[in-house]
């Protein structure tokens, strides 16, 4: 599942091969899209799970892969993986294909001007890019939430932040001893403020390439603490680690009912937030 890390590198990569180029033929949903198939590609970049590519006529492309989207490059011919009437957006570009299968969301920006900007403005900052301050996270959750809003439902809103998938929501939850389903109206300042920034520097420690990792003990255990571990021991306290569908879209969500049990949580006393 595509993370903002994981976009991010995605659009480093993109933009690598599509900078400057101008493209040979534009598929979306099958439909030829001409204008874009004599324009440049001035830019690729990627904002928390959206990645946008910059025309120079002045369109934009936005795309959210979702739960099940994924680019493929293929060589100009050659067969690709997965049937074609998967494939939500072909660029063609410099005798390559780029294919984005599954996309959840594929958006053309006419004016790559104010339809982005109410978009992007709705997305809070990026946390494998913007650096931000606690204090501005914490206002925007107060802002957009109620006090009892989950911690699974809090860290996955890309309106607070940007960037955190169901896998770093687990990890993060563990790595803080928080209980899942803790509402937000129930922890510290300083647990908000531990959240985050174990987000920020998962993502920011993922940003290199490779499998996603927040676990870099070389103990052949893992690289992972929790996701994808039920029923096998918690490596923290020996538990076994239980899998649930929490929150208000039934994510999966792992974690140990051993040391994120709600009495262990740091930060446990109920602030004004
Ligand atoms: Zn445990």
């Amino acid at each position: 599942m595509p993370e903002g890390d994981t976009i991010h590198k995605l659009a480093t990569f993109l933009s690598g091969a599509l900078f400057d180029q101008r493209l040979d033929g534009a598929r979306l949903q099958g439909r030829a899209l001409p204008a874009l198939a004599r324009d440049r590609v001035l830019r690729v970049t990627s904002k928390g799970k959206h990645l946008f590519i910059d025309f120079e006529g002045g369109a934009s492309l936005r795309v959210h892969l979702g739960m099940y989207g994924s680019w493929h490059r293929y060589p100009l011919g050659q067969t690709w993986q997965k049937p074609a009437h998967r494939a939500t957006l072909v660029l063609s570009a410099a005798g390559q294909d780029y294919v984005c299968f599954n996309a959840k969301e594929v958006e053309i920006l006419e004016t790559c001007g104010l339809r982005r900007r109410d978009r992007t403005d709705r997305l809070g900052p990026d946390l494998s890019r913007d650096a931000p301050a606690v204090e501005s996270l914490l206002r925007r959750a107060r802002d957009l939430l109620s006090p009892a809003t989950e911690l699974v439902d809090l860290l996955l809103d890309q309106r607070v932040a940007s960037g955190i998938g169901n896998v770093y929501k687990s990890e993060v939850l563990f790595l803080e001893h928080c209980e899942p389903r803790t509402r937000l109206g129930d922890i510290s300042e300083e647990t908000f403020a531990a959240l985050y920034r174990t987000a920020e520097r998962l993502l920011l420690s993922n940003l290199g390439g490779g499998p996603r990792v927040t676990r870099t003990a070389d103990d052949g255990r893992g690289i992972l603490w929790v996701y994808g571990r039920a029923g096998q021991p918690c490596l923290r306290c020996g538990t076994s680690l239980v899998r649930e569908r929490l929150g208000k879209h039934a994510r999966s969500t792992y974690w140990c009912p051993g040391c994120q049990s709600g009495q262990s949580a740091p930060g446990k006393e109920t602030t004004n937030m």
